[in-house]
């Protein structure tokens, strides 16, 4: 019998498991996924034991024996650039290319270097177009609002365009001073000062709609009751404004059947919204910030361009009490990498003290996307009752009257009692 050659990633063996394959950008899970994770830099080591600890727990708990994830480590950041002189070496992204689904913790953006943020460069490398932030309350977190329980909304913000995207040109430099030009040529009508520095933000027809569809189908999926178009289109009308437009056009054309838009709802049934559908409509950014605060029950779903939903899914992360607990996810139609919306906190690295609730929501997320509903319930149920126990890293409990502060391992430790 020919024997197997093992595969090697990063000189790290492949274990024993199954890939997860994409199918019309939905994973199919089998019952041993092999799942690719970046511990992380600093405080990702002890985040990352605590989550992976976490996350075993619900699975075990949840199947038994049917179902495992096999865990393999793929390297990125500091511990890859001390190992292979490279902050992300090619068998990491040839590693998360053939199996699909991964998640990591905060990675240090390199000072200096030729590389930018690791971060952008994976959602980069593999067209991961949505970045997805749920934002709820979990009971007992201090939070700087009156009623945080009120806030439950999930973030999708575009991730390749805009900003991101984005072309710049320092003032007085040959560049921005062809495009003065060539814009005073096209529009005589319009000035702009020639010591200015430019910037460019597209926004395409494809990027927008392909988010706007994975927001709604998200919304039926999930049977949330509306997706808002998060926009400011009333000054950027051919950016802003039209993926406002084209965000309505895919609602209209292939989820009619689901929704119903803003402007019908008033029109056609007086402002009754008709059982069974989702409402779509749309936010000037301004508004929406007041609107999240002021009126957060009235929001489920929020679809926006990149800079746009940069600003919110921060503002409503601190409405709900930090980003020590917010998670969220990178998604494209091969590849989906869950991870820690923070960053890597290094004075608190290996002292076992960082609140790991931000990855191991993320591995909530990434049991929810592969369709292991089940543990990822048990998880959210038994952080909420650890979070009422007052059982809390240093970083809520210090916000807490009559908490007790806990290590990293040991929040971990009594989120697994807690499934009990
Ligand atoms: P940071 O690492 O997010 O930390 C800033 C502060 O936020 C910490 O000092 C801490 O506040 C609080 N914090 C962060 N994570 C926490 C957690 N899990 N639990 C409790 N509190 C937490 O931001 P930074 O210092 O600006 O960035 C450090 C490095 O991380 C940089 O290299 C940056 O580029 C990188 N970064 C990576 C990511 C990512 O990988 N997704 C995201 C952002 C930044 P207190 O000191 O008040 O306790």
């Amino acid at each position: 019998m020919g024997q197997v050659k093992e595969k090697m990633y990063n000189g790290i063996k492949v274990p024993e498991g199954e890939v997860v394959k994409f199918e019309n950008g939905k994973p199919v899970t089998p019952s041993k996924p092999i799942i690719p994770f970046i511990e992380g830099d600093g405080t990702g080591r002890d985040i990352w034991k605590a989550s992976k600890l976490v996350i075993d727990a619900a699975v075990k708990k949840a199947y038994g024996d049917k179902k495992e994830i096999a865990w393999f480590e793929v390297l990125a950041g500091e511990k890859a650039f001390d190992q292979t002189k490279d902050w992300l070496p090619k068998d990491t992204i040839e590693a998360l290319k053939e199996f699909g689904v991964a998640i990591k913790g905060p990675l240090t953006t390199p000072v200096g270097g030729g590389i930018r943020s690791l971060n952008v460069s994976l959602r980069q490398i593999f067209d991961l177009y949505c970045c997805v932030r749920p934002v709820k309350y979990f009971s007992g977190v201090p939070s700087p609002v009156v009623s945080p329980e009120k806030l439950n909304v999930v973030i999708f913000r575009e991730n390749t365009e805009d900003v991101y995207a984005g072309i710049e040109y320092p003032a007085g430099s040959p560049e921005a001073k062809k495009i003065i030009d060539a814009i005073h040529s096209v529009s005589p009508d319009k000035t702009i000062r020639p010591d200015s520095g430019i910037g460019i933000k597209p926004i395409s027809k494809t990027g927008s709609q392909r988010l706007v569809r994975r927001a709604i189908e998200h919304a039926i999926e999930h049977k949330l009751p509306s997706v808002t178009l998060m926009h400011k289109g009333n000054i950027m009308k051919f950016t802003e404004g039209a993926f406002k437009d084209w965000g309505y056009e895919v609602a209209e054309k292939e989820f009619a059947e689901h929704i119903i838009t803003e402007e019908k709802l008033w029109a056609d049934h007086d402002g009754k919204m008709p059982a069974g559908k989702i409402l779509i409509k749309d936010r000037i950014a301004d508004s929406m910030f007041q609107q999240i605060l002021l009126r957060p029950d009235e929001y489920s779903v929020i679809a926006t361009t990149n800079l746009n939903g940069d600003y919110l899914s921060d503002a409503c992360a601190a409405q709900v009490g930090g980003l020590g607990i917010a998670p969220g996810a990178n998604i494209g139609d091969n590849c989906a990498i869950f991870e820690a919306t923070h960053g890597t906190a290094p004075k608190y690295a290996d002292k076992d003290v960082i609140n790991p609730g931000s990855v191991i929501l993320s591995g909530v997320m990434m049991l929810e996307f592969l369709g292991w509903n089940e543990a990822a319930q048990l998880i959210l149920k038994a952080l909420a009752t650890t979070i009422q126990q007052k059982k809390v890293t240093y970083d809520m409990e210090r916000l807490m009257t009559g908490a007790t502060k806990v290590k990293t391992s040991e929040f971990a430790k009594h989120i697994i009692e807690n499934m009990g």
